[in-house]
């Protein structure tokens, strides 16, 4: 049977053989799980995201949401499943215990999240986007917070969200207008819009708790002046029932370019004078709260791109085994030479590896930072604890954003493999290219998470955190120095990491300089090349795992396996690190071209 979705067969090798994920499961937290259980939760996760959640994309994305009167209806087919997500906890597998949750490793939660975000993003996202919202009262809340909201948040029987934007503040939050202001019992009123909320309103849980980004009157302007609030659609009674409605109103639903069955929610507060509002955590702790969820937001967008292009890849691979067209090169001339499936042809076969090579290396560097986000809370000593934090932060930017533009473009090149039928809408890679897009948009765009980078996380404790992400990378290089056949693309990537550290330096450097303009004009350039040259790093450990099983005689049908981790290390090191090397002397020559063109310089007048 071909694989859907995406490669169990990849996803073993990466978290058991390349990152060897058994070595976490020793710790205490996870002393319920071995390999044979955590296999067993992936392998049923898989089965439910095909059998029941992909069924549903095509007409999810068909029907779409309906706006009716304040309300909002999800397509028909999803309540059942949504349902069946439910019934089986798929929902709550890695919140901590302590909170409701299963607490299952990091890395398992995200293998099953993986299938279920390729089977139907939109549909897996109402189910799960209150985790968030949960963590953030957990945190921050009082007992009686805790009590009231994160029960049923987990269950999913309520619904969470995030509220942050407004039409003037999108990714400047801190220009927000929405305000509050303090009521005699201690709760307060607010009143604004918000825009652009996903699962603002909808029909498939019994109450929607809203935490809300508000400014309270007179507190200062800017992202210091922000306070956060926990808004329920309807009040909680002390008995945990349902009370009153509360006064915050989804206005409209936008029509979109792709995650049609996602409701993006237009939502007024206080359009009667009456939403109230429970202060979450101390006044003005708005952003430190928030991001609590945002960072979270931010991997688990890394993840929806990459199960996008995870899954559009191993749609096109499959379509290119079957497609019949054309003669294979060497018989061109020949008219009775048989036609042959299209993964005969070099270039299809160049665009393929070229997939191959961006979801592969995106598995290995997402699966790694589950790891280092885990080995962040569990490992042994504080020094390593930290460790581990530290690259985590670090790697949040790139993660985010390198998936999302690198998913989009392999989706994109899915479509290129199916030739006109890849732009007909009877193909779902053109719904994964469509679905993929918003990734480099929301939960901070790509120009946002490359400033981000450059200008916060590069320098974070004197540059010694990203010193170490790349001192991790030369480690793998020396280690592959030493392994038969493997010296000439160790070589490479040595280089290629070399040349990072020095464009590094340079444009740390003069990010803090007179030219700091010049510099940020750089920055996503720059923040792509990490990614690049992480993909190099992760494909050339990855060869250096599958290379000695091939020595010792793999079986056939794992032979072809190892044997393609190879191959996907050499095509990648050898075709795609020369361009990415030519893009490094680029970021380094600085050229201060779009600094300096005059704003009318631009044209269009
Ligand atoms: C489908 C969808 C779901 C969403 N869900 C939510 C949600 O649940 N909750 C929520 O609060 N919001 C949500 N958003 C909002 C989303 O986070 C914002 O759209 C996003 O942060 C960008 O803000 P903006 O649209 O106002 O764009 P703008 O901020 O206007 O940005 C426009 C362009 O300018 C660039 N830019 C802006 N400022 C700078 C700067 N200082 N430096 C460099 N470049 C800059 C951006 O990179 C972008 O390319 C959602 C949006 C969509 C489309």
């Amino acid at each position: 049977m071909v694989q859907q979705i995406a490669d169990k067969r990849d996803i073993d090798f990466v978290i058991w053989e390349q990152l060897e994920g058994e070595s976490i499961l020793k710790h205490d937290s996870f002393k319920e799980y071995n390999r044979k259980t955590c296999d067993m939760i992936i392998t049923e996760a898989r089965a439910l995201a095909i059998k029941e959640l992909l069924p549903t994309l095509a007409e999810g994305d068909k029907q779409g949401v309906r706006y009716e009167d304040g309300t909002v209806k999800v397509p028909d087919s999803f309540h059942r499943v949504y349902n069946l997500i439910l019934e089986g906890e798929w929902n709550n597998l890695t919140v901590p215990p302590e909170m409701g949750g299963q607490g299952v490793p990091f890395f398992i939660g995200a293998a099953s999240a993986e299938y279920f975000m390729g089977a139907n993003y939109s549909l897996f996202v109402y189910a799960t986007m209150g985790n968030g919202t949960a963590r953030m009262i957990y945190l921050y809340g009082t007992p009686n917070q805790k009590k009231t909201y994160i029960p049923n948040i987990i269950t999913s029987k309520w619904g969470g969200t995030m509220l942050l934007t407004e039409p003037q503040a999108g990714s400047d939050v801190g220009a927000l207008t929405t305000t509050a202001v303090k009521n005699p019992d201690g709760t307060y009123t607010l009143s604004g819009n918000k825009i652009f909320i996903t699962n603002g309103e909808h029909d498939l849980a019994e109450n929607i708790i809203h935490p809300v980004l508000a400014r309270i009157e007179g507190d200062p302007p800017g992202t210091k002046g922000i306070s956060i609030f926990i808004v329920p659609k309807f009040f909680v009674n002390k008995d945990g029932s349902l009370g009153e409605r509360n006064d915050i109103v989804c206005t409209g639903v936008e029509e979109k370019h792709g995650i049609h069955a996602s409701a993006t929610c237009s939502m007024t507060l206080g359009s009667k004078g009456k939403c109230i509002g429970y202060l979450l955590g101390e006044e003005r702790q708005g952003m430190k709260i928030i991001f609590n969820m945002i960072n979270s937001a931010r991997m688990g967008t890394g993840l929806q791109a990459l199960s996008n292009a995870s899954a559009a890849y191993m749609l096109a691979v499959n379509y290119a085994r079957e497609r019949i067209q054309g003669k294979e090169l060497q018989n061109m001339r020949d008219a009775s030479a048989p036609s042959v499936p299209i993964i005969k042809h070099p270039d299809v076969r160049r665009n393929l590896l070229w997939m191959k090579s961006y979801v592969d290396g995106m598995h290995s560097f997402f699966y790694y930072m589950t790891m280092c986000m885990t080995k962040g809370i569990v490992a042994e000593t504080e020094e390593e604890r930290q460790y581990c934090a530290d690259l985590f932060d670090l790697l949040t930017p790139v993660i985010k954003d390198y998936l999302a533009v690198k998913g989009y473009d392999v989706c994109v090149q899915a479509i290129q493999i199916f030739g006109g039928a890849g732009y007909t809408k009877d193909c779902p890679v053109e719904q994964y290219a469509r679905d993929c897009k918003i990734t480099s948009i929301f939960e901070g765009t790509s120009g946002i998470q490359a400033m981000d980078m450059l200008g916060r996380k590069l320098g974070r404790k004197n540059g010694t955190i990203y010193m170490n992400l790349i001192g991790e990378m030369q480690k793998t290089v020396a280690i592959a120095k030493n392994i038969e056949g493997m010296k000439d693309l160790s070589e490479k990537v040595e280089s290629t990491v070399n040349r990072l550290g020095e464009v590094s330096l340079q444009i740390g450097k003069m990010a803090m300089a007179v030219d700091f303009k010049v510099a940020f004009a750089h920055s996503l350039p720059f923040l792509n090349v990490i990614g690049d040259t992480i993909m190099a790093w992760m494909l050339l450990w990855r060869a250096i795992v599958a290379r000695p099983k091939l020595a010792d005689g793999a079986k056939k049908r794992d032979f072809a396996f190892y044997d393609g981790q190879v191959k996907t290390a050499e095509f990648f090191i050898r075709t795609v690190l020369p361009e990415v090397m030519g893009r490094m002397d680029a970021i380094e020559a600085a050229c201060p071209a779009a600094i300096e063109i005059s704003d009318d310089g631009f044209g269009g007048l």
